[in-house]
Parts: structure tokens; C-alpha cells; sequence
């Protein structure tokens, strides 16, 4: 797998949030480079900079060394971007996002679904039942919906993504 610049933003946003992209394009080539630096240069809060650090340090995509400041006497942490872990959580969100598909088609193999004409909400069966198979929002009846197409597409999404992760591994 490549580590492109656009794997790394996407693994980034989705397991630690959108906001924290800067601070990992601005660490990206560089080594152990202080909160007070990458606070001044993307133009943060010194805080709001830690916290972000602490976050992608929660998810080990960063990590730290500490020097005490001579003159000052307290810490001074010094950050770097830690590479490797970004395929390694690829390889995590795409493994959940089989694993959920998979459950979901278990859900619309084994199940039967109702809507409305207009496609109000989509009910299972116990669901329409309580409801005398009326709409809950317009009123009007309910159809079973044939969902053959959401089977179709749930599977072809479960091939696509285990063959993603398969060049993930290799
Ligand atoms: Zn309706």
C-alpha cells in the first residue's frame, strides 16, 4: 500500500477528526518540532494546538519527547508525526466497514422492509406491524420493498473493500 497524501488525510479525519489535517500536513517531513512552533506557524491557541496533539497522540499517530527548559524550568514538548501507523489504521477502518456491510446484509437477507409511496422512513416488519403497516409520518400504506438492489450493491461494496484490503496488506 502507498501512503499517499490523501490516505493520510482520510485515515486521519476519520479516526481523529478533519480539524487536526494541518497540524499532520505541517509534521509530515519533519521531526520533533515544539507545540510552541507548530502553534505559531498554523496560527493556533497554544491550547487548542496540545489538545489536537493529545488526540492524534491517543490514536499513536504522533509521539513526543519532553526537554526541560533551562531558563524557564518547565517542559517543552517536541512532536513527530509517527508514518507507519497510518496503514496499520487503514487497514482497521477498512476491516469495520467490511465487517458492517456484512452485518447489514445479514440484516436485509434474513428481513423484510416497508416504505410508503413517498419513501417516508423504511420500517422492518415487528416495526410496520405496530404501526398497522401505515406510514408514521404521512399515513398512507405500507409496501413490502423489494430490496434486491440494496443486496446487490451491499455485496458488490463488501468485494470491492476486501479486495482494497488485500493491497493493503501486500
Ligand atoms: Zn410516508
Amino acid at each position: 500500500m502507498k501512503i499517499t497524501k490523501k490516505l493520510i488525510e482520510n485515515v486521519i479525519s476519520e479516526v481523529v477528526g478533519v480539524d487536526v489535517i494541518p497540524i499532520i500536513n505541517y509534521l509530515k517531513d519533519k521531526k520533533n518540532i515544539s507545540e510552541f512552533k507548530i502553534a505559531e506557524t498554523l496560527k493556533l491557541e497554544v491550547n487548542r494546538t496540545r489538545n489536537m496533539l493529545y488526540r492524534l497522540h491517543g490514536a499513536n499517530l504522533v509521539s513526543f519527547i519532553r526537554k526541560k527548559d533551562k531558563l524557564k524550568g518547565w517542559y517543552i514538548y517536541y512532536w513527530t508525526f509517527n508514518h507507519t501507523r497510518v496503514k496499520g489504521l487503514a487497514i482497521e477502518i477498512k476491516k469495520k466497514k467490511i465487517e458492517m456491510a456484512k452485518e447489514r446484509l445479514e440484516r436485509e437477507n434474513g428481513g423484510h422492509f416497508f416504505l410508503c409511496d413517498d419513501k417516508c422512513i423504511r420500517l422492518d416488519f415487528e416495526q410496520a406491524i405496530g404501526f398497522d403497516f401505515k406510514c408514521p409520518e404521512c399515513g398512507m400504506l405500507m409496501n413490502q420493498q423489494n430490496n434486491e438492489e440494496i443486496i446487490k450493491s451491499l455485496k458488490a461494496e463488501i468485494k470491492k473493500n476486501e479486495k482494497e484490503l488485500k493491497t493493503f496488506k501486500s
